[in-house]
């Protein structure tokens, strides 16, 4: 990442007030007024005005504190400030065993949910009409959906995903292989779509609302059915890469003489530290994860002998991006969570033994906090990106109930378009790219890093 000078002027400009006053409040919400004055800097009838604003644009709601709450014992209490949970996005998660599609409120609320099973992973064609179809049900079928607005569509991909088009690069679990993804949805539903690594979102949902929340320096690794995922936060922000490949640290390098993986190479994290291994070693199903907490409790010898293993690998792995992208924390989710409740820290240690001298002092590793949601509050937030960045795009909002527009009614480009600024911190440079329209898919790009 470089710095904002960098960046070509007039793609990434600085986010309005309002745009600000909006991300603080769906960040931390639900706040005092007189705290988004004290966190945004702005005068208090600067503050006020903006949120009356996004108050009558339905973005945000706000009320008297209820009596007794933190800091109405003295003089006026200060209205509370809360993001509006009728303002929603679509978050959908591309899984091989499953298709999930959940609304989400502004206000990090799960309005809604479907999971369509599925008895062999989805071709991208396939899973495109499975989401739309969803989105079909589910709009009519949302609780008080009749005022539910819906600002766009964030899928998860168990993959490397290119952010400037949402082109699935390679997932190789579901076996795609180069494959458009967020444009054919987005043709198909008439509304905007941008797509991201699963692991990425993680990170960022993690950040937000999980174990690391308010850290700006987070590494964040889980590991599930599609091996191990990795996501990286430094400065606040995610940290993309030039194609959005950036934070794929189970591939990273820790054994000489391991296993080969999937990906070509030899001794990959996810080849030396596996779900599958550890179900086997402990006679536990693999996606069982109590179960193997519970097996792992009985402190086998055959058993320890492969979780030695697998930490071991792991602290290679976390020390080599300690050393790249020093995070103040490591949330590691899935088995990696359990592994970890399991050695406690053993893992640390390890790590702190084999890093340079004061990186890894500040360190700590904790279990993800999300569960099961992680995704689903990931997905929503890439789709809620360009409404944060330009509360004014809530008028490109469609009603999640009654007419759905036709997927010849937005064109194409204008579904997936760049359509939101980027705060400064997450500017780069402008890409070297050969493209028929530049500055239009510099802006994709640019927009599509930031959640
Ligand atoms: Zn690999």
């Amino acid at each position: 990442m470089t710095s904002t000078t960098a960046a070509t002027p007039g793609t990434t400009p600085v986010p309005s007030n309002a745009a600000r006053v909006l991300r603080l409040v769906h960040e931390e919400g639900p706040i005092t007024r007189a705290e988004v004055t004290r966190r945004t800097g702005l005068n208090r009838s600067t503050t006020l005005t903006l949120v009356g604003e996004l108050v009558e644009r339905g973005l945000l709601h706000e009320e008297l504190p209820t009596a007794g709450a933190p800091g109405t014992g003295v003089g006026r209490p200060s209205p509370v400030v809360r993001a509006a949970a009728d303002v929603v996005a679509a978050a959908v998660t591309v899984e091989v065993d499953a298709v999930s599609v959940a609304l989400v409120g502004l206000d990090g609320t799960v309005r809604t949910r479907l999971v369509e099973p599925q008895r062999r992973p989805p071709t991208p064609g396939e899973a495109v009409e499975t989401v739309a179809s969803m989105l079909d049900r589910i709009r009519p079928a949302s609780a008080g959906s009749a005022t539910l607005r819906l600002v766009g569509i964030g899928v998860a991909v168990p993959g490397t995903v290119r952010v400037e088009d949402g082109t699935v690069q390679y997932a190789p679990h579901l076996g795609w292989h180069d494959a458009p993804f967020a444009r054919p949805l987005a043709d198909r539903t008439g509304l905007p779509v941008r797509a991201a690594n699963d692991a990425n979102l993680g990170a960022w949902a993690e950040r937000l609302a999980g174990s690391g929340r308010g850290v700006d320096d987070l590494v964040y690794l889980n590991g599930g059915a599609s091996g191990i995922g990795g996501g990286v936060i430094t400065a606040g922000r995610p940290l993309s890469g030039a194609d959005g490949y950036a934070g794929e640290l189970g591939h990273t390098f820790v054994a000489a003489n391991g296993i080969r993986c999937h990906c070509g190479a030899v001794g990959c994290l996810e080849t030396e530290a596996s779900r599958d291994a550890l179900a086997a070693a402990t006679g536990t199903a693999p996606d069982d994860l109590v179960a193997l907490a519970a097996a792992l409790a009985e402190e086998r010898p055959e058993v320890e002998r492969v979780v030695d293993r697998q930490v071991a690998a792991l602290a290679t792995a976390l020390r080599n991006a300690i050393h790249t992208v020093n995070p103040s924390i490591v949330v590691l989710g899935g088995f990696l969570g359990v592994l970890l409740d399991h050695v406690g820290d053993r893992i640390l240690d390890d790590v702190r033994a084999q890093s340079m001298t004061g990186t890894a002092d500040r360190l700590r590793i904790v279990p993800a906090a999300l569960g099961a949601d992680v995704l689903v509050h990931g997905a929503a937030e890439i789709a809620f990106g360009a409404l944060l960045g330009d509360p004014d795009r809530i008028s490109d909002a469609v009603p999640a109930v009654g007419a759905v527009p036709s997927a010849t009614a937005v064109p194409t480009t204008a579904a997936v378009r760049a359509v939101a600024p980027v705060p400064p911190a997450t500017a780069t440079a402008p890409h070297n790219r050969t493209t028929t329209h530049p500055s239009s898919r510099d802006d994709a790009a640019e927009e599509a890093r930031t959640p």
